[in-house]
């Protein structure tokens, strides 16, 4: 089998090393379709690709969504395992699969002083809000939006210092919590933001109590990013964005402890990094 590659050359590097360990069971002088997939398998990576329409891709079982020209995308968690299997069916309806060696990562604890206490030990009373708002998130997330705005590259939303960064360990106030997700960059409050790339605004909301004003846009198939801590929304849900689009200003609500806006990519449930999303080469 081969891989045809269109990406730079750490990536044809990696691919390479893919090459040894990927052994699809090929069907006797058929010819084999192999799927185009560009970035990095690393936990936290975002792959996109492309198979012939109808191939049914699959990542560890979970279906894969094709567009009208077969172009797809999925991506690998914080704690992705160090093997994944990706399959798909060739011409003659055949299962193929090949095994993708999954880049392990360390990832630094960060301490966080000063955010206000109740974002780290909640009154109980609060907690049919916080369930409310994190499943108004997932359902959010769970969409399946058929728009290509996946395929195009990213930008950054807000040029600022960037003051956390994905994986991390977060130790809250002396508390040990849930791993951050996004990026974190710092800037005033009222810093416009803009959106990374072209989307539909999936959910709008003012105040949650974890992360403030909160907007989910959907670039398709899946692939949505997440803003958090906002002081002022300034779209609306179903509203189409474009890439460089002022939809927000930075805020500090939420388990905050300065103005910032902190930036997630997902894949479903499924966290990505948005560095790697930034760095990502074009798809072809
Ligand atoms: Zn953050």
């Amino acid at each position: 089998m081969y891989f045809i590659i269109r990406a730079n050359a750490i990536f044809i590097c990696f691919l390479a090393l893919i090459l040894w360990a990927a052994s699809p069971v090929s069907v006797a002088e058929e010819p084999m379709v192999v799927p185009e997939l560009t970035g990095k398998v690393i936990q936290g990576g975002l792959i996109r690709g492309r198979l012939p329409v109808g191939s049914q891709p699959s990542i560890d079982g979970e279906h894969i969504e094709q567009n009208s020209e077969g172009y797809f995308v999925f991506g690998f968690g914080r704690d992705a395992a160090p093997e994944a299997v990706f399959s798909w069916r060739d011409a003659l309806g055949q299962e193929q699969s090949m095994r993708l060696s999954v880049e392990q990562r360390e990832y630094p604890t960060q301490y966080v002083e000063g955010v206000p206490q109740k974002t780290v030990t909640p009154d109980p009373s609060k907690l049919a809000r916080i369930q409310n708002e994190s499943r108004l998130v997932r359902e959010s997330r769970a969409q399946l939006h058929h728009n290509d705005y996946f395929l195009s590259p990213f930008v950054i939303p807000l040029k600022g210092p960037v003051t956390g960064v994905y994986g991390s360990q977060r130790v809250y106030n002396g508390v040990p919590k849930r791993p951050h997700y996004g990026i974190d960059y710092a800037a005033p409050v009222g810093t416009p933001v803009v959106a990374p790339a072209d989307a539909i605004v999936t959910l709008v909301h003012p105040d949650m109590y974890y992360s403030g004003g909160t907007l989910i846009m959907d670039h398709g198939f899946g692939l949505s990013s997440t803003f958090i801590h906002l002081s002022e929304i300034l779209v609306e849900e179903g509203q189409r964005v474009k890439q460089g689009q002022a939809v927000a200003k930075v805020g500090a609500g939420g388990r905050a402890s300065g103005p910032h806006l902190d930036w997630r990519i997902n894949w479903f449930d499924t966290r990505i990094d948005p560095a790697l999303v930034l760095n990502s080469p074009p798809v072809p």
